[in-house]
Formats: C-alpha cells, sequence, structure tokens
C-alpha cells in the first residue's frame, strides 16, 4: 500500500488511477537514493467526482450544511409561530434568523465550490516549482476518527512574488518532513496564488 501523490489516499500499488481522485500513480523515481517528487506533466486525469469528495472533506462546508439545517428549522418553526396570535412575536424573530443562516449556507457552499474547483484545476494543470516548508503544526483542537490533523505550511516564489499555501493530512508528518526543507509546489500559472503540494503529505 502506497499513497496517492495528489489526494493523499491509501492506494493499492497496482493501481494505475487513484480511486479517491482519479489522479495518475506513477511511481516516485528514486535518485541517489532519495525519492524526488516528479510530477507527470499536465494536463492530469484528476477526476470531477474528486471535486465532490474535496468539498465533503472541507470542515468549513460541513459546518455550513449543520448551520443551514438548523436554520431551515427557525425558518419553518417562525412561518407556524406567524399564524398563532401569541407566538406571532416569535415567529417575526424566528422567520429573518432562519433565512439569515441558509443564506450564510448558500455562500459558504459557493465559496467552498469555487475553492475545490480552484483545488481540482491546480492538479490538473499545475506547473512544478520548489518552494520550502515553512512550519509544521498539530491541531489539537480538532479531532478527525481520533486523530488529529497536522497544518503544513509552506512557501514559494512565481515571477518574484512571494506566495504562502497549506496542506492538512493526518498522517504525522514529523518523519518525514522538516521545517525549511525544499518541496514541489504545484502552482496554477493563471492564477499562482493557488497551489498545492507534490506529492501530497
Ligand atoms: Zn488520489
Amino acid at each position: 500500500m502506497g499513497q496517492c501523490p495528489w489526494c493523499g489516499s491509501p492506494q493499492a500499488n497496482q493501481r494505475t488511477n487513484c480511486l479517491n481522485c482519479g489522479g495518475p500513480l506513477i511511481p516516485i523515481h528514486e535518485v541517489g537514493g532519495r525519492e524526488t517528487p516528479v510530477p507527470p506533466p499536465a494536463p492530469r486525469p484528476i477526476s470531477e467526482r474528486y471535486k465532490w469528495r474535496y468539498i465533503a472533506s472541507d470542515i468549513g462546508t460541513i459546518t455550513g450544511l449543520f448551520v443551514s439545517f438548523v436554520g431551515a428549522i427557525f425558518f419553518f418553526m417562525g412561518l407556524a409561530f406567524l399564524v398563532g396570535r401569541e407566538t406571532r412575536l416569535l415567529g417575526v424573530a424566528f422567520v429573518p434568523i432562519g433565512a439569515l443562516m441558509v443564506l450564510a449556507f448558500v455562500a459558504a457552499g459557493i465559496r467552498g465550490y469555487r475553492k475545490a474547483v480552484r483545488f481540482v484545476r491546480v492538479l490538473r494543470i499545475g506547473l512544478p516549482t520548489e518552494g520550502r516548508l515553512t512550519s509544521l503544526r498539530e491541531q489539537h483542537n480538532v479531532e478527525i476518527n481520533g486523530r488529529h490533523p497536522w497544518i503544513l505550511h509552506y512557501g514559494y516564489t512565481v515571477a518574484d512574488i512571494d506566495y504562502q499555501g497549506e496542506v492538512r493530512t493526518l498522517d504525522d508528518p514529523r518523519d518525514e518532513y522538516q521545517v525549511g526543507q525544499p518541496l514541489c509546489v504545484l502552482y496554477d500559472p493563471d492564477l499562482p496564488s493557488e497551489s498545492a503540494l507534490y506529492p501530497h503529505p
């Protein structure tokens, strides 16, 4: 079992494409005993489905869904309250609050969708450049399947402009990553602020 270099999910070695994101699973080249990441040339066959999986794993979008669900309950309770003479004032408060919560989700959903589209685009057509790991931090306040996610921050430069990127992973990255080490960064040539690490930590 190895890891998909595009999305980080575990993959059987004999596959040619990742089941999760559709990315090509080519062996990472061994040079001088050290693994050097060499992404295959663009465009890469990242699946359209991965966009939705990426959205589903986005904690902000999940939170937005929950808020929208509660908001919808508020909204319909408010409508019911408006009918009753004694509860009308409650209805007047609940309806707009519920509507605002639903609207907040729609906004979060559009933001999450655009983020996923930009990310999939980087995996498909991103150009490689050398970046550097700037920090490595465990998120103690977040727990997923009994583990704390890690955030890796990195910097890279395109046309003399410095950019920052970050990536989350559930695997403890400390064995393989040290602050200051060079990394392969893929960036969108039309929007260099959008980037991903190759391989995915
Ligand atoms: Zn994958």
